[in-house]
């Protein structure tokens, strides 16, 4: 470090057992970019940290300013990540900042395994599960969180095996049935009949998608105007008043919640605190032991916190029994047929005409054989499109299907 760097960082030095070369050597990835990503990475970037992988699909709207503090008026329209680094490089010039316009599971696992622990800033179920795995297969430590109105919660998910770490519960292990999604239910029964208002909002959308073949455009009054005209029409003819507006339509349509930047900031503040924490920790330094139980709750409107106790779920298929991953080590240049040989070493004899390998996260398939062009044995398992670090499943019909977690050497 210049003593330039140094100096920004010499109230930390009087700190009990803190070690600011630790945390300039750390990289961790953020994921989500939304309100609580914003502050959490603005927090980890004033503390020093070395590096930061963000991301995130989303494109700024004009309600984000309201919460999301690393973007300005004038941003709009613009990607979250790429905004979100710019500003983070101007908050910690020191820092460096990657930035990923991509969903969490089409990211190459690499960047995965090149972090020291993962953050979770999402706003929807499936992502946050999606998430979970990840982390429990690479053996990364979750911090993850989210809020609802003037609640909020943060939960630490440390996989089995880290060592120093004792094992937490994850997030499958709280939620063994996923809840509903709303708008694959809607998209289930587009010539359906709605089950509730909400429906004809998204019943909408889908009739918008079909007549123009896009996806409608908030930013344009006369998408909205043809979106809000087709709701009401549901809404009349399955009686579930009152009608929609422009701005509940769109509330509807993207899934938005109740939310207040009070609530982010506590949300965001433990979970970046309990995050220097495991920094220490991961490389033997101790500032305070890690929030016990691992799931807190905050309450605004009482100004309560509640220590949730959370149990791990032996048959969870993400962290307990359920959880059986093959590691193989391979090198990019080999063929692919290499797998099955590597399997059978293991004592997985499988026949490479029964079996079909797909990525467990995207469901690309990488080997199936019955299309010729994705049964090629001289292909190699980079030309293959596998990566290092990449989640498989090898399925064969009426057999258990075996994970492998393919590692490059
Ligand atoms: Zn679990």
């Amino acid at each position: 470090m210049t003593t330039k760097e140094k100096k920004l960082y010499t109230r930390h030095h009087m700190l009990e057992g803190w070690a600011q070369d630790l945390i300039k050597d750390s990289t961790v990835f953020m994921i989500g970019v939304g309100a609580l990503g914003c502050e959490i990475a603005k927090n980890l970037a004033l503390v020093g940290i070395g590096k930061m992988y963000l991301c995130d699909v989303d494109t700024i709207e004009t309600s984000n300013l309201s919460r999301q503090m690393l973007f300005k008026p004038g941003d709009e329209g613009r990607g979250k990540a790429e905004v979100g680094a710019e500003r983070l490089k101007e908050l910690n010039p020191f820092m460096e900042v990657e930035h990923f316009n991509q969903f969490l599971q089409e990211i190459p696992m690499k960047f995965y395994e090149e972090s020291d622990l993962v953050i979770g800033g999402l706003d929807n179920i499936r992502a946050r599960l999606d998430l979970n795995d990840i982390c429990l297969r690479l053996k990364k430590p979750l911090i993850d969180s989210g809020t609802l109105g003037y609640e909020g919660h943060v939960q630490i998910v440390i996989p089995p095996g880290i060592e120093g770490f004792e094992q937490t519960p994850c997030l499958r292990c709280l939620m063994p049935i996923p809840p509903t999604d709303e708008k694959l239910v809607a998209a289930c029964t587009p010539k359906g009949i709605p089950q509730k208002r909400e429906h004809c909002a998204l019943k909408a959308e889908y009739e918008f998608g079909k007549k123009y073949n896009r996806r409608p455009d908030f930013e344009n009054d006369d998408d909205i105007a043809v979106l809000v005209e087709y709701a009401n029409k549901f809404v009349e003819e399955y009686k579930f008043p009152p009608e929609f507006n422009a701005e509940d339509m769109e509330n509807v349509i993207k899934n938005k919640m109740p939310a207040i930047q009070t609530t982010t900031a506590v949300i965001s503040s433990i979970q970046s605190h309990e995050i220097l924490k495991i920094l220490h920790k991961l490389k033997g330094y101790d500032i305070g032991p890690l929030m016990n139980p691992p799931y807190i709750n905050y309450n605004g409107k009482y100004g309560l916190f509640e220590q949730i106790e959370v149990a791990i779920w032996d048959e969870c298929p993400a962290c307990g029994k359920g959880i059986d991953l093959r590691r193989i080590e391979i090198e990019s240049s080999a063929i692919i047929l290499s797998i099955f040989d590597q399997l059978k070493y293991a004592g997985f004899d499988l026949d490479p005409d029964q079996t079909l390998i797909t990525k467990e996260l995207t469901k690309k398939v990488v080997w199936n054989p019955y299309v010729p062009k994705l049964k090629d044995p001289n292909k190699t398992i980079e030309e293959s499109g596998i990566q290092d670090h990449d989640l498989l499943m090898c399925s064969v019909p009426n057999q258990e299907s075996i994970r492998i977690l393919v590692i490059y050497i």
